[in-house]
């Protein structure tokens, strides 16, 4: 059985004050709900307040990017052992919005998971295809290609800390979600992707999360497809009750 996750991805929303609330806020609506693991991605500057408001609690914080490097003349950029030294335990790996809007191509997106999991982070691999690519049947085929190349050289005993998140980009705060069913087809296929690469027993441990557009309202129905083990949520991970329903539907499938 595979313990849900559900990942909270405030973007570049909040402030410290804010953050620090609604942190506070998913501890007692989130936190109360066992056999989920609760992850929040704060803004990288506020990841030390938002670590402060969940401790002693079972949320976990995770940072929303990473650069690949240890350290160096890197400016602005941010190495996972400075992660660690913040206590996050978790990072993001090629989300949409750093594949399209920053243009982070797969091999960035490999080396930074590396990276991160070489330093003791969990990593949430996104990956997902666009409207035209969903609309000239080409889902399987994008989301094995990222899964492929963003998987590359991970070492078998990795495997472990690594989670993916199957983000239609279509689906990425627009309010349209993916059925249930189709979901469901892709993740299915996505672990056979991991199948391939890394065998069964990697493949049937291998948590895939949905993500694009998950409410409240959506999360139930998602949450009970086999295949479909958490979610990844933006917009409705800002909103307390969302998100704590979001967590109470995923709890309700263990
Ligand atoms: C996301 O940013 O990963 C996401 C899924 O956003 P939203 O829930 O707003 O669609």
């Amino acid at each position: 059985m595979r313990t849900p996750i559900i990942g909270g991805n405030w973007k570049m929303n909040t402030n410290r004050a804010l953050g620090v609330e609604l942190a506070r806020a998913v501890v007692k609506l989130a936190g109360a709900q066992g056999g989920v693991q609760t992850v929040v991605f704060p803004p990288l500057p506020y990841l030390l307040a938002v670590g402060e408001a969940v401790r002693g609690s079972a949320v976990q914080v995770g940072a929303q990017d990473v650069y690949h490097a240890e350290k160096g003349a890197f400016t602005g950029e941010v190495s996972p052992g400075m992660l660690v030294d913040c206590g996050c335990t978790w990072v993001l790996a090629g989300h949409s919005e750093r594949r399209h809007v920053i243009h982070e191509g797969d091999d960035m997106v490999n080396l930074k998971l590396r990276a991160a999991l070489h330093a003791g982070l969990g990593v949430i691999l996104c990956v997902g295809e666009s409207l035209h690519q969903r609309d000239v049947g080409e889902t399987n085929h994008i989301n094995e290609k990222q899964t492929r190349l963003g998987l590359r050289e991970v070492r078998p005993e990795e495997m472990a800390r690594l989670v993916i998140a199957y983000e239609p980009i279509w689906a990425i705060g627009t309010g349209k979600t993916a059925t249930a069913d189709d979901a469901q087809d892709a993740h299915w296929h996505i672990r056979a992707v991991v199948r391939d690469m890394f065998g069964s027993e990697a493949a049937g441990a291998v948590r895939i999360q949905y993500g694009g557009s998950v409410t409240g309202a959506n999360a139930q129905s998602l949450m009970a497809m086999p295949d479909v083990d958490g979610a990844l949520v933006g917009g409705a991970s800002l909103k307390p009750d969302e998100f704590g329903a979001i967590v109470a539907a995923a709890a309700a499938r263990v």
